[in-house]
């Protein structure tokens, strides 16, 4: 098995199931195996003096036989597989010989020297498994790997797979080769699969994966989504599952280019603006390019600062595409008071200071006004957050001063929040418009007023200077 010092293993599946393993050890070790043993459907049987407590209940759900106390070499007839994981590494290597010798595959704990396999890690989107071996050589990189790859794979990976498993027939029946290596690949960039992927019922990825085996074009799909506030760490998963298989992206004015160069390279890119007073492409405008891109065919992302739900319009752009019959998908992302409060470190809500939290838009009507309800904002025991409302700022918090909160409430104004440019002003009511002036703030900017915005010095260890 050595040579040199060195190793070497030759990866394999090896079928467990119905044959019968040998687990020698009772301990936290001995139970990680066995749990990934208990998968494989082989009949695990253990010798251990003690079983924890993992392992007696497996035991006596009868998961597990435990033969026995003490091990013996007779214990290993007919065993398909040995581990060896007791404490003891002396025993654990004679148990290794004696398997050795009879020929079964055996591997002790944390000794690949005694062992004739090793147990890689594994990236497990079952039936879709990913193993990592690092021959023993650097286990922690492994592990790094597979923490990668754990962000990279869908966690319906495994339902994908076994959506073409349960398919393979009917497709095998209707095309020979290359043509159905082709309709696979095909599938795989349809939205068949992101259907499977997202979830959606199984009839429209089994209605798509039809129109493809009866060579009708590939449908067009819209899917609107939150990008965060501006770190693309906040992306979720999702996001950026869509944003790398998207044929043309329509993205908003907010979006920094860190997230952008996140989309498929490939993607045609349309710009559609959307700052205050600098509309590149009005609503309706952007609303009627989501469905004509969509009936063409394409994968269209329409890509959103924060939440696309929340003073986002996403509301009246999935009105249009559901009119017109364009199949969408809607992606949350974390939205700018979220990802604000948490750089700054502002509790939106914290059971000493705010009981409720309000989003408003400071957005001023067309004759220069604001129409908010300041009765209800002007209150303590809650939190205010005003999306848009920089240019309205002296004129809002006069109003909520007039409506009954005092000249030193707390307020703060985040700019660029979650981004490196990030600047937090924490003034009153009282303060805030003009120290915001002084320190010539462009936004985008978020204001939050509230009893929290005082707690900002004792939860910002971030940021303290
Ligand atoms: N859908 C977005 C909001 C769009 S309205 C969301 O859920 O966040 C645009 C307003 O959001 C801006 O005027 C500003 O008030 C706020 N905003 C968005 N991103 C921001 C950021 N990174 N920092 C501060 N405010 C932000």
């Amino acid at each position: 098995m050595t040579s040199d010092g060195k190793w070497s293993f030759f990866p394999l599946f090896f079928r467990v199931a119905d044959r019968r393993v040998l687990v020698v050890g009772g301990g936290e070790v001995a139970a990680r195996k066995v749990r990934l043993l208990a998968r494989s459907r082989a009949r695990i049987e253990i010798v251990a003096r003690e079983l924890n407590e993992e392992l007696l209940a497996l035991s006596e759900a009868q998961a597990v036989r435990h033969l026995g106390t003490e091990f013996e070499a007779s214990r290993l007839d007919s065993c398909a597989l040995v581990i060896a994981a007791t404490d003891d590494p002396e025993l654990n290597r004679r148990i290794a010989a004696e398997a050795d010798a009879r020929g079964i595959p055996v591997n002790a704990v944390d000794d690949p020297q005694a062992s004739s396999f090793v147990t890689p890690s594994i990236v497990d989107r079952w039936p879709v498994v990913i193993a990592i071996g690092t021959e023993g050589l650097a286990p922690v990189l492994g592990r790094r790997l597979r923490e990668k790859l754990e962000t990279l794979l869908p966690a319906a990976y495994g339902r994908l797979a076994q959506f073409m498993g349960e398919r393979r027939e009917r497709v095998q029946q209707a095309l020979a080769q290359p043509q159905r290596r082709g309709l696979w690949e095909r599938f795989l960039d349809s939205p068949g699969a992101e259907a499977v992927l997202s979830g959606a019922a199984e009839a429209a990825a089994d209605a798509e994966l039809q129109k493809l085996l009866d060579g009708e074009p590939v449908r067009g799909e819209v899917y609107l989504v939150g990008a965060g506030p501006g770190d693309p760490d906040l992306l979720t998963f999702r996001a950026l599952r869509l944003m790398q298989q998207c044929d043309v992206v329509l993205y908003d004015a907010l979006l920094p280019s860190s997230i952008l160069d996140l989309v498929r390279r490939d993607a045609e890119r349309i710009y559609v603006g959307k700052r205050r007073a600098r509309h590149t492409l009005p609503q309706e405008q952007i609303n009627s390019e989501l469905v004509r891109l969509a009936l063409e065919g394409k994968r269209v992302l329409r890509l959103k600062g924060g939440d696309p739900f929340v003073f986002g319009r996403g509301g009246e752009e999935i009105q249009e595409l559901a009119a017109a019959g364009i199949p969408f998908q809607v992606v949350p992302g974390i939205t700018a008071a979220n990802g604000c409060a948490a750089y700054a470190g502002i509790p939106l809500t914290h059971r000493d200071h705010a009981q409720a939290c309000i989003f408003v838009t400071g957005h001023q009507r067309a004759d220069g006004k604001l129409a908010l309800h300041w009765d209800a904002l002007a209150r303590p025991g809650q939190t205010v957050v005003i999306y848009m409302g920089l240019n309205s700022l002296p004129e809002l918090c006069q109003a909520l001063i007039e409506h009954g909160l005092p000249t030193d409430w707390p307020a703060a104004v985040v700019e660029q929040g979650t981004s490196v440019n990030q600047r937090v002003i924490a003034a009153t009511l009282g303060t805030l418009a003009a120290e915001v002036q002084a320190a010539q703030v462009q936004g985008p900017a978020l204001t939050i007023v509230g009893s929290v915005v005082s707690l900002r010095d004792q939860l910002r260890w971030f940021d303290k200077a």
